[in-house]
């Protein structure tokens, strides 16, 4: 039985996880596929080949390596630490994109590529014409990507009930039309106006049909933008990142630990001179359980991608009791050691909502400084 309920605490919240047994730190809460996921469009132009339905990266340790550092006589030793398993790797018939394995290919056929498959290298293309203009809004560092959006239209498309799946979706949108245009606003720059309106005709091009037009008006499209930029989960694989984890696990002499360390820290150094900040392979997913989670300033859990695909896992950061509320953080590390003032701008920002978990409560006297808001990125929080 799981340990967990999904409940309606306070219409503020809306939807929020709730523990119905103990964890202890460590333990998994729970694990889910995504509906629908993506690799980014910049990340993929950067030839990070990955399957196109789990985001399994598609080379191996080292190859991944020799390419993201440009020096192709790099060896990896105890390649027997990462399972590539590429010799499963498959094509969709009709447009030749790549799969990890048969199944990763079925499951991407039945849920949206049959209404998205297109020859990829006809640059006139509706996808190819829409992900083009895309690239041109929005720049690395990416945060979504609009097939993201176009693969949640095929997938309620492509349903055996469609009513059923648009409901699901319409599940994510909880925010008036404003607070939409508001996050779009964010996401898009000052533009947005034009660009939205140029991204929804190009979708239209790409996709439509009787359940979707309800999301291809104007406000429609406008609320799953805003849907993609807020519920996106970041999801980032890594076949060198795999690849030392288990490395590190070995046992082995001081000796050779240190040879090794040495080794994988001049390893990232080679790929951080060539390649700069893109290490992983990265693109954004719609997870139904997960998105249930609302955020704290002090998480009890923490999502990961232990697979190396786009398969999510949930686990308590600490011990968690039967009816405590789940919560990660949608901060990341950095911002969540500032102040109470500058946690509470990045989330007002990017979520619109006010932080009241028992830091910021604890905080709350903490003053506002916004007379000094240049100095808030700077801030420390004195209370850890
Ligand atoms: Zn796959
Ligand atoms: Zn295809
Ligand atoms: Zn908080």
């Amino acid at each position: 039985m799981a340990g967990y309920e999904i409940r309606i605490a306070n219409c503020k919240k809306g939807k929020s996880l709730f523990a119905t047994k103990q964890y202890e730190q460590g333990d998994v809460i729970l694990e889910e596929d995504p509906l629908v996921s993506c690799q980014f469009a910049w990340n993929a132009a950067y030839r990070y080949l990955a399957c196109d339905h789990c985001m399994r990266p598609l080379e191996t340790p080292e190859q991944n390596v020799r390419r993201l550092s440009c020096k192709p006589d790099i060896v990896l030793p105890h390649s027997n630490c990462y399972e590539s398993n590429l010799e499963n790797v498959t094509t969709c018939d009709h447009c030749g994109v790549l799969y990890c394995c048969e199944s990763c290919k079925q499951q991407a056929y039945v849920i949206y590529h049959r209404s998205l498959c297109h020859d990829i290298s006809d640059v006139q293309h509706p996808v190819m014409v829409l992900l083009e203009a895309w690239k041109q809004m929005h720049y690395p560092p990416e945060t979504t990507n609009i097939l993201l959006l176009v693969r949640i239209l095929a997938y309620i498309q492509q349903s055996p009930d469609p009513t059923a799946a648009a409901a699901k979706i319409k599940q994510f949108c909880h925010r008036t039309v404003n607070e939409d245009a508001e996050l779009v606003h964010k996401l898009l720059g000052d533009q947005f106006t034009d660009q939205l309106n140029t991204l929804r005709e190009l979708t239209a091009n790409v996709i439509s049909g009787d359940h979707i037009q309800q999301f291809l008006t104007p406000d429609g499209f406008c609320t799953l933008m805003a849907l993609i930029g807020t519920n996106g989960q970041g999801i980032g694989t890594s076949p060198l990142a795999m690849w030392v984890n288990n490395v590190l696990e070995l046992t082995m002499s001081d000796d050779e630990r240190q040879q090794l360390d040495l080794f994988i820290d001049k390893l990232y150094q080679y790929v951080e001179e060539e390649s700069g900040t893109f290490l992983n392979t990265e693109g954004s997913g719609l997870y139904q359980l997960q998105s249930s989670c609302n955020h704290s300033c002090v998480p009890n859990a923490e999502s990961s991608f232990p697979y190396g695909n786009h398969r999510l896992q949930l686990k308590a950061l600490k011990t968690i009791m039967p009816g405590d509320e789940i919560c990660i953080s949608y901060l990341d590390e950095c911002s969540l050691q500032r102040s109470r003032h500058s946690r509470q701008k990045e989330l007002a920002q990017n979520y619109l909502f006010v932080c009241w978990c028992e830091r910021c409560s604890a905080q709350s006297s903490q003053p506002d400084c916004t007379s000094e808001e240049d100095m808030s990125d700077e801030e420390v929080d004195a209370d850890d």
